[in-house]
């Protein structure tokens, strides 16, 4: 029933599995094809978990690539992967979790007694003049019927009662904070607010967040997996390559900080934990000129991955100055209009 489904899935997601996509390109592709093209499929009935799980699979082939069959890497859990980027994760939707959240539309007919035939069929035939929270499910209804009823027993245990969960279904917002319920959580990521700045081009962002909790495919992450056996940083071909090293301690990436903090007038960056505590002391708000260290902090460190990334797979690399030089022109498309205020 659900292979024409995966086929859909699958040519969309191979069709673009060879392009230069970035990671938040690949990123906004999966929301855009998972969330669109099953609607019709994740609004009638609960998708069986093997179903649910093929599609995660082939999620993740897509975003992180397959060599020989084999993943090239994984992260540890997909969930944490998949949570909203104020709590560390990168936005992708829970497939699931989403499934039930759209059913809950049919059980929200019911129980504000839309005036549909729907309705009126459900209650005449099926309900017979029984709740919709006191029914009892039994192996002669459809699968659609018991996945609305497996759909309500997972609202009444999220919400703890069925009137609590009546209450949440007359909220006109009700679907999203239903996904909400649904979903896994995750403790508040504590730089959201410096990575989450508006002005901050999306891509970067996600870069900037894999890249605070060590989550980038850096050569010391690929070694302790196995997949590489030298560890050599490409921008200095001097030490190993880890995430300090490659953001902070790399004089390629040093010479960059350094006219970039010139430029923003900041102290130079050393390390995660005083970019942060920097920003937290110094630059609350969102004024322009703190949008704007913000966006430009940002987009060094996508640049400083996206020239390690160009170095290994391209065989093509830039000078520091060029970094910087593109770093500024694209802060500067972001606040054009006070660029100047800034010496660019
Ligand atoms: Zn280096």
């Amino acid at each position: 029933m659900f292979a024409p489904l995966l086929d859909r899935i699958r040519g969309k997601l191979s069709h673009w599995a060879n392009s230069l996509l970035s990671y938040a390109g690949k990123i906004t592709l999966i929301n855009s094809v998972i969330f669109g093209l099953p609607n019709f499929w994740g609004s009638s009935v609960l998708l069986p978990k093997g179903v649910v799980k093929k599609i995660q699979k082939m999620c993740k082939d897509f975003l992180w690539g397959i060599d020989a069959g084999q993943r090239r890497f994984v992260f540890k859990s997909w969930d944490s992967f998949c949570l909203p980027r104020k709590e560390g994760g990168v936005g992708i939707k829970e497939i699931l979790s989403w499934n039930k959240s759209q059913l809950l539309i049919w059980i929200r007919k019911l129980v504000i007694d839309s005036p549909t035939i729907w309705v009126k069929w459900i209650k005449a035939y099926v309900l017979k003049g029984v709740d919709i929270w006191h029914f009892q499910l039994t192996s002669a209804y459809s699968w659609a019927w018991s996945s609305l009823i497996d759909c309500r027993d997972s609202l009444i245990q999220v919400t703890g009662s069925s009137s609590a969960a009546q209450n949440l279904l007359a909220q006109p917002d009700f679907k999203g904070i239903a996904y909400d319920l649904f979903r896994h959580k995750g403790s508040v990521f504590s730089q959201h607010k410096t990575l989450g700045d508006t002005l901050i081009y999306p891509k970067h962002a996600v870069i900037g967040i894999l890249a605070v909790q060590n989550k980038l495919p850096t050569i010391d992450n690929l070694c302790r997996r196995g997949l590489v056996l030298i560890n050599r940083c490409v921008l200095c071909k001097q030490n190993s390559e880890s995430s300090d090293h490659l953001f902070f301690d790399c004089p390629f990436s040093a010479n960059v900080w350094r006219v970039v903090a010139v430029w923003l007038r900041i102290t130079v960056v050393t390390r995660w934990r005083r970019i942060f505590s920097w920003f937290k002391k110094y630059n609350k708000g969102n004024g322009c000129g703190k949008s704007l260290r913000r966006c430009a902090l940002v987009c060094t460190i996508y640049h400083i991955w996206r020239e390690r990334n160009k170095r290994i797979f391209q065989d093509v690399s830039s000078e520091p100055s060029t970094l910087i030089w593109r770093i500024k022109y694209l802060v500067f498309l972001r606040v054009r209009g006070n660029a100047s205020a800034y010496g660019f």
